[in-house]
């Protein structure tokens, strides 16, 4: 049956949603405060999605908490106490733990329930979704809110199976903890989730290997205590806080300079960046002068700024070296924030092994050798990333119109309407897809964004009595052209990282080939964009 006219009874339900983290549980909210039938599906036991798997040592937002909560509910906002500045994973778990009851979400959600793939069947304009034992539910829409960095990625190198002791990735630290007091442990990466463990856990251990490959640049996080009193304050000005935040480019409190770097002095620019390294936050990166993105430059005078940081933080002037990225300038990968992590290297029990000098080799039975050395260990910890934004969805076998698989259709890069469809792929809606501008932004503000406006679609479908979307070929070319195009201004496009697409642990991803995996044109841009296109009522989309 093409003819527009769909038989209800076949459905099981009207939605699936896929996960349940921060996306999944913001769209089962609308889906179900506007009485549509629908069932989520979670691999974990419990809600909470990148919350509930990073519970390695120091992990905590590094955007300020207040702007981090959902803003459509009234009731959890007057009711939630963010406790510090830049809240930590138990305390944000315990947030969607609270979210899920308070707006009645768990009723819906069957826990333990691991989708392998979801194949669209034409003829009754539905999604088959499988799941893992072999059981399979069908919907007439498929929300997938995998998050963007929900599969992670090990190094490969020989004999990684091999450790007898513990060793895991930190996207897989034990749910019950590990006590690492007295241990020697070995880190292996330095991105945002290393430099959070690396500072967190030097000072119980009884020593610390940071295996390094390329530094990062590092600035200080700044996080302090919310009392009470200041919750109160914050409370009184949430409506203020999130229109703050959706007219900066990120999505979060700071707004960029936009005086000019060219337009002040070396001295009155050295003046205004010691003020922003001194603010809490993201705010050397975000409400720093926008040249810094685009200008080679405004980014070599502010690198080296934040160079002299690192050389007075560090007594040793070799490594301090060492710790001093020299392929790429600030802030054209993703800025992790630390908290005293290059204080750590002035402890006797820390040790940096550079591995640009001395690469890995393998992994040991007991550690981990390199070029030069054998590294005896008790625990192994793998900070080494994820396969980004992509992965999710390429893990699983998603099939669309005449049996198409998503994964194919990607070989090449994402192709996508707005992040949010993609063509051949009906029904389809997906949160924090590639594409979007969730990676590129505090990302409640830019899901928020994304769940209203698939609400706002799925409610045109029903008001007409409609039952499949999908974007026309000519939308979906124009995206795709247009997130490349937004590449071409940034300094970002020559960074191997996974804002490119680049992770050295997937066959073909090593040398930062440029994948166009984000929306770079801010959120309100974003937001923009999305509202035109629902206001001239989806033309972009071919409905029936
Ligand atoms: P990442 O930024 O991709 O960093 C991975 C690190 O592992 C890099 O230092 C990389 O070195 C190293 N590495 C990978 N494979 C290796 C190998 N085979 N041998 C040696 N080193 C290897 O990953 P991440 O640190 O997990 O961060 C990913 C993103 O998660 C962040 O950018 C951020 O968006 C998010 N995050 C946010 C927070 C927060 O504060 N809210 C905290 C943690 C993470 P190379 O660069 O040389 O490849």
């Amino acid at each position: 049956m093409d003819d527009g006219r769909v038989d209800d009874a076949v459905t099981d339900t009207e939605v699936v949603v896929v996960g349940t983290g921060v996306s999944g549980l913001a769209a089962l909210h609308h889906l179900k405060a506007r009485g549509v039938d629908v069932v989520a599906l979670e691999r974990n036991p419990d809600v909470g999605g990148t919350w509930y798997h990073n519970r390695y040592p120091g992990c905590r937002f590094d955007s300020e908490s207040y702007t981090y909560g959902y803003s459509f509910s009234q009731e959890v906002l007057r009711e939630w106490h963010w406790k510090e500045r830049y809240s930590p994973q138990p305390e944000n778990l315990r947030y969607l733990r609270f979210v899920t009851e308070k707006l009645a979400l768990r009723d819906v959600i069957r826990f333990n329930t691991t989708v392998t793939g979801a194949h669209w069947e034409e003829s009754t304009r539905t999604w088959v979704v499988h799941i893992e034992g072999g059981r399979s539910i069908r919907s007439r829409f498929l929300m997938t809110c995998l998050g963007m960095l929900s599969t992670p990625t090990m190094p490969r190198v020989d004999g990684i199976d091999t450790f007898e002791g513990p060793s895991f990735h930190t996207f897989d630290w034990p749910k019950d903890g590990i006590d690492l007091r007295g241990k020697r442990v070995g880190v292996v990466g330095t991105g945002a989730t290393g430099v959070q463990a690396i500072a967190a856990i030097a000072p119980e251990v009884a020593s610390l290997t940071v295996f390094q490959r390329r530094p990062n640049w590092h600035t200080p996080l700044g996080n302090s205590e919310i009392t009470v009193e200041e919750m109160a304050e914050i409370r009184s000005r949430y409506d203020e806080i999130f229109a703050l935040c959706a007219v900066s480019p990120g999505g979060y409190v700071h707004q960029p300079d936009r005086r000019g770097f060219h337009s002040l002095t070396a001295e009155q620019r050295r003046r205004f960046w010691e003020e922003l390294y001194a603010q809490p936050g993201f705010a050397v990166w975000l409400a720093n002068f926008r040249e810094i993105f685009v200008d080679r430059e405004a980014n070599a005078e502010f690198s080296a700024f934040v160079a002299e940081k690192v050389r007075e933080r560090v007594h040793d002037p070799e490594l301090a070296e060492k710790l001093i990225p020299k392929d790429h300038g600030f802030g054209v990968q993703r800025v992790p924030l630390e908290t005293n992590y290059y204080e750590v290297y002035n402890r006797d029990n820390v040790r940096l092994v550079d591995l640009q000098q001395t690469p890995m080799v393998g992994v040991t039975l007991t550690g981990i050798k390199t070029t030069e050395e054998d590294f005896e260990l008790d625990v192994i910890v793998y900070a080494t990333g994820f396969d980004a934004i992509t992965g999710p969805y390429e893990q699983l076998d998603i099939r669309g119109v005449g049996g198409r698989l998503l994964k194919d259709k990607w070989v090449d890069g994402p192709e996508t309407y707005l992040g949010l469809l993609v063509r051949h792929f009906p029904n389809l809606l997906m949160v924090a897809g590639p594409q979007s501008s969730s990676s590129s932004v505090n990302f409640p503000r830019s899901i928020e964004a994304q769940v209203d406006w698939c609400m706002g679609l799925l409610d045109h479908l029903r008001r007409n009595g409609l039952t499949r979307l999908e974007p026309t070929a000519e939308a979906e070319r124009e995206w795709v052209a247009y997130v490349a195009h937004l590449y071409e201004k940034l300094l970002m496009r020559e960074a191997r990282s996974w804002f490119t697409g680049y992770n050295s642990n997937i066959p073909g991803r090593e040398h930062g080939q440029v994948r166009h995996v984000m929306f770079n044109g801010g959120q309100p841009k974003y937001r923009e964009i999305l509202d035109a296109v629902a206001s001239s009522d989806y033309r972009e989309l071919v409905l029936s």
